[in-house]
């Protein structure tokens, strides 16, 4: 069923500029229009199903790759202006737009591939990723190839100072004022909730935690509900920690690759759920959408869990601790976050909601 969530999150996509700022957003959109023209053998002849197409920008893309027929999906308004880009571009005969939610609308044959940019800030918020699931299972042919085929989400431990400094620490002396008072206001009203924002790879005090893998072929939407892992990090270097940060990157990798699934081994092939299952060939030569610290910055930046108070570690520390990421019961697009950390001897718990 459509919620009124649902209603007013398909309204913020009809603004125009939330479209622009991802298709400005270079990283991103250049990283999707190399993969496709990268699977142009997979794409040529095929029929493609692009789930929340907004403007219309990856279909084209895949129409322009050889795509028989696309089917572009958006249940927003902006679906109108992509049918009217369609026809600019005199792409009526290839590019067909469904305006409506791809669990509502109706394809009447099997689809080759997949396409869809759905990752949310920390990965999973906005929870697009389940429609994908539901297209996938709906329409994909045993085989079909999925862009992007796996996504990873990443955390790490961060020290932050300059941030602290010009949120915290500016209400010891302003203007010769003593307004420390109004400092417990400032870490609330300030690190709270979770941010979005765009740190440096300096910030970062070790290599980051793997908080989950997705397969973009055999994830279920039970397994989205849900997310814990546990973490221990060690520090690299002597620091006040100041938070975590998440990130995520995404990886377009072949489809289902025929020999490689059939020497699959037997515990892969009983899972019931691997209609899609598959081997990858190459790993280490898929293109990969990075939103890393150390990377070119993107609209979805690196999503921040600041403390109130900074811990001081040493190096070599050892943080540990686990992250339970659920949907909220109250919006499924939103997303709560339960942190339990520990360092020098000291244990503490977070709860925040990135709303
Ligand atoms: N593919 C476009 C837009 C990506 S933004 C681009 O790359 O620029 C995600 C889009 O998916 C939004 O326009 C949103 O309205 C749409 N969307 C999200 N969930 C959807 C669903 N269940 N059914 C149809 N469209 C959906």
């Amino acid at each position: 069923p459509c919620t009124d969530f649902d209603k007013a999150y398909f309204q913020s996509y009809s603004h125009v500029g939330i479209h622009e700022e991802m298709i400005k957003d270079r990283v991103r959109t250049e990283t999707y229009k190399t993969a496709i023209l990268q699977h142009r053998s997979h794409i040529e002849g095929k029929v493609v199903v692009d789930v929340g197409c907004g403007t219309g920008i990856l279909s084209i893309f895949c129409a322009q790759a050889g795509a028989k027929r696309v089917y572009a999906v958006d249940a927003s308004e902006i679906a109108l202006q992509a049918n009217e880009v369609v026809k600019a571009n005199n792409l009526s005969d290839k590019v067909i737009v469904l305006h409506g939610r791809v669990e509502d609308v109706q394809i009447d044959e099997e689809v080759d591939v997949i396409v869809s940019e759905w990752m949310g800030y920390m990965l999973l918020y906005e929870s697009m990723l389940g429609s994908v699931i539901i297209a996938r299972d709906r329409w994909l042919r045993p085989g079909g190839l999925i862009l992007p085929s796996n996504a990873m989400l990443y955390m790490a431990p961060v020290t932050h100072p300059d941030r602290y400094a010009e949120s915290i620490d500016f209400w010891r002396n302003v203007y010769g004022i003593d307004m420390s008072p109004i400092m417990p206001l400032a870490k609330q009203c300030a690190f709270e909730e979770p941010s979005v924002e765009t740190i440096s790879g300096e910030n970062v005090l070790t290599w980051p935690h793997v908080v989950k893998h997705v397969d973009c072929y055999t994830v279920t939407l039970q397994e989205l509900e849900s997310v814990t892992t546990n973490f221990k990090f060690q520090s690299m270097m002597r620091a006040p920690f100041h938070g975590f940060a998440f990130w995520f990157d995404v990886e377009f990798c072949g489809p289902v690759d025929n020999e490689a699934e059939s020497s699959l081994d037997e515990s892969t092939k009983s899972n019931p759920s691997g209609t899609h299952r598959r081997k990858r060939a190459n790993p280490s030569e898929a293109l990969v959408l990075s939103t890393a610290p150390e990377d070119p910055p993107t609209h979805w930046q690196q999503t921040m869990i600041y403390f109130y108070d900074p811990i001081e570690v040493e190096q070599d520390q050892v943080i540990d601790g686990s992250v339970t990421l659920t949907q909220s019961k109250e919006n499924a697009r939103f997303m709560n976050i339960h942190l339990e950390y520990a360092s020098g001897g000291r244990s503490f718990v977070k709860e925040c909601v990135l709303r």
